[in-house]
């Protein structure tokens, strides 16, 4: 007397739950739980263990999509007895397999679906808090930069180049969630500090500010300011050297000349013949006291 297995197994059912369990499985497996009580689930007739588990798995990823936490960690539970009774159950059968695959792929679909979903969402996101697309002048420029120099477009990983400068390039974060939603780059260096925003970004970028972030930028910042004072004593050789050529220009100037050349001049004579030359403060000095003389002369 043979029997053929029966094409609906019994229904199976998980006793010793809590009453949250109890629910959050009646709420979100739908017609897969055929009835509660505070403390049993029975399940539709017909599913195995391995197919309850799969449909609790989907439930939790529903509560979570919804948000409810607490009804996803009461399906977690649920799920940890489920897993008991799999590791009680004999090693299933060729009927229960196919049952299984079929759960996996309708699980596989839900988990497809979440992903789109999930996708679609954080694109909206991204979209809302998509910075403005930058003006066609200031995409020139950023082609412009990158044409001089390509490896700027990723010399920040995690970042792309949104404002070049010279001295040093800002970079804007490609994800919402990245460390910093800025980052300044010294050109000069490769050198990057963080930024909360392209404004403190420039103010972090200027040349005297670089230095505090900017290891050789400091480095080089102190050498100047070594060699700056040193400057300032005196006067360079380029300034001696023109100082001797005027000087130089003076001496053999026709005037200067005539004045070395001639005899020692009469008074009256001495008078007219240095006029045009370099000689007049000579003259001038000479002059003044018989000046101050004569004004005394008229008091
Ligand atoms: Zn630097």
């Amino acid at each position: 007397m043979s029997k053929s297995p029966a094409p609906t197994a019994p229904a199976l059912k998980l006793t010793g739950r809590s009453y949250h369990q109890t629910q959050a499985a009646k709420r979100y497996m739908g017609a897969n739980v055929q009835a509660t009580t505070d403390t049993t689930v029975t399940f539709k007739p017909g599913l195995t263990w391995a197919e309850v588990e799969s449909l609790v798995k989907a439930a939790i990823m529903d509560a979570k999509r919804e948000g409810q936490k607490g009804h996803s960690i009461a399906l977690h539970s649920l799920l940890r007895a489920v897993g008991r009774k799999l590791e009680e159950a004999p090693a299933p059968t060729a009927v229960d397999a196919k049952a299984a695959r079929t759960a996996e792929a309708a699980l596989a679909r839900n988990r497809a679906a979440n992903r789109k979903a999930a996708a679609t969402a954080k694109a909206k996101a991204a979209a809302k808090k998509a910075p403005r697309k930058p003006a066609a002048n200031t995409q020139a420029r950023l082609s412009k930069a990158l044409k001089a120099d390509a490896s700027k477009a990723t010399a920040v990983p995690g970042y792309q180049l949104r404002w070049p400068h010279g001295g040093y390039d800002l970079y804007r974060a490609l994800e919402a969630d990245a460390p910093s939603a800025w980052v300044v780059r010294c050109t000069a260096h490769g050198t990057t500090t963080p930024a909360p925003n392209a404004k403190a970004g420039d103010a972090l970028g200027a040349k005297a500010a670089r230095a505090a972030w900017c290891k050789p930028c400091k480095a080089e910042a102190k050498a100047a300011a070594r060699k700056a004072p040193a400057k300032a004593k005196g006067p360079s050789d380029a300034d001696v050297d023109k100082a001797l050529r005027t000087l130089k220009a003076e001496l053999e100037s026709p005037a200067m000349q005539a004045a070395i050349a001639a005899p020692v001049p009469a008074p009256a004579k001495a008078r007219k013949a240095p006029a045009k030359s370099n000689v007049v403060p000579i003259r001038k000095a000479a002059k003044a006291p018989a000046k101050a003389a004569t004004r005394k002369a008229v008091k």
